[in-house]
């Protein structure tokens, strides 16, 4: 009998780690979560991926590894994860035993942290740019940040919106130099620092956004159809939480030369364990280096 392998994520991490294992005849089970692909499904054109020359369009990058990790028979399950046990049979996940488990499940975004926030998703309160910019042809919205993900989405808005805001809380981005260029440089971007967003007003839907100024407390209004939220993630390390000890921001870790956990046969990959790099590429590369790691460790046992 092949040995079982299950994957906790469907990102480049967990798909590629399924071309790895699958194509090593390991009988793979990759538990997608309730979105295939991850968040690269949420983002526009990918332009960094090597092998593109004019980029790729996220949803389209992940559908394709998809489909090479089913090519070598890996089978997708649709479901998210949310324990992971371990006994003397193996890991024990949905009910099922595996003799190895490779943990790839992702971050998710975060919120901004206001009372009352989760009320207005729905409402023009939205975290994913490329799923609902589409519904803001001729409007005005904001978007709050002040990295890559924040400038990416303010640009992808301006195919749609007729004026998009950029707030974030400091003068200074962390987003990088071409990416901020490329912002400044959008004439339908107006980029308001340093404020922060503390409050949602409107009927039915957001129609206006309270702004507190970060320096001197000032408050003032702004009108606007939509608002996309894009501050960042955190690591979904749930899955794993009785097993595994996390950082202070939720992020597993496994020494340098493997990905191999503390717990053997539990290996981890991909934006849950990576707070530096979290490029669809570092990712995939961590989620082969894992499929690796979890073939030769079932070949030595
Ligand atoms: P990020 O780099 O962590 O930036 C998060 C931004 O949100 C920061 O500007 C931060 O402000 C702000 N923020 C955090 N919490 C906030 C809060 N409660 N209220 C208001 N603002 C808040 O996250 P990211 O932009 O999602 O990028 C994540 C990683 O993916 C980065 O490594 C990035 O380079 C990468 N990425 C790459 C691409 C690309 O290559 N095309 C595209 C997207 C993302 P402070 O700066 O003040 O902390």
């Amino acid at each position: 009998m092949n040995k079982k392998v299950a994957i906790i994520g469907s990102g480049p991490a967990g798909l590629t780690a399924g071309i790895y294992t699958s194509r090593a005849s390991l009988d793979t089970t990759i538990f997608t979560g309730m979105q295939i692909g991850g968040q690269l499904t949420t983002t526009t054109e990918v332009e960094n991926f090597p092998g593109f020359v004019d980029g790729i369009m996220g949803p389209e990058l992940m559908a394709n590894i998809q489909a090479q990790a089913e090519k070598f028979g890996a089978k997708m399950v649709i479901k998210e994860v949310k324990k992971i046990e371990k006994s003397e049979q193996g890991f024990l996940v949905d009910g099922d035993y595996f003799d190895a488990v490779i943990v790839a499940s992702g971050a998710s975004a975060k919120y901004l942290g206001l009372e009352g926030e989760k009320e207005w998703i729905g409402k023009g309160y939205h975290t994913c740019a490329t799923c609902d910019g589409f519904f803001y042809r001729g409007k005005t919205v904001a978007v709050v940040g002040g990295g890559d993900s924040a400038m990416e989405e303010a640009n992808f808005l301006t195919k749609f919106a007729d004026k998009v805001y950029l707030i974030h809380r400091r003068a200074e981005f962390r987003a990088s130099k071409i990416m901020i260029e490329r912002t400044k440089n959008n004439p339908k971007v107006e980029i308001l620092t340093p404020f922060g967003v503390t409050k949602f007003f409107g009927e039915k839907r957001i129609e206006k956004i309270e702004l507190t100024n970060a320096e001197n407390g000032q408050k003032s209004e702004l009108k606007v159809d939509g608002l996309f939220v894009s501050i960042g993630h955190t690591p979904n390390s749930q899955p794993v939480k009785e097993l595994l000890e996390t950082d202070e921001s939720g992020y597993l870790s496994t020494p340098s030369n493997t990905t191999m956990s503390k717990i053997e046969g539990l290996f981890i990959a991909g934006d849950v364990t990576d707070k530096i790099y979290r490029q669809a590429i570092t990712s995939a590369g961590n989620g082969a280096r894992a499929g690796i790691d979890c073939e030769r460790w079932l070949e030595s046992k």
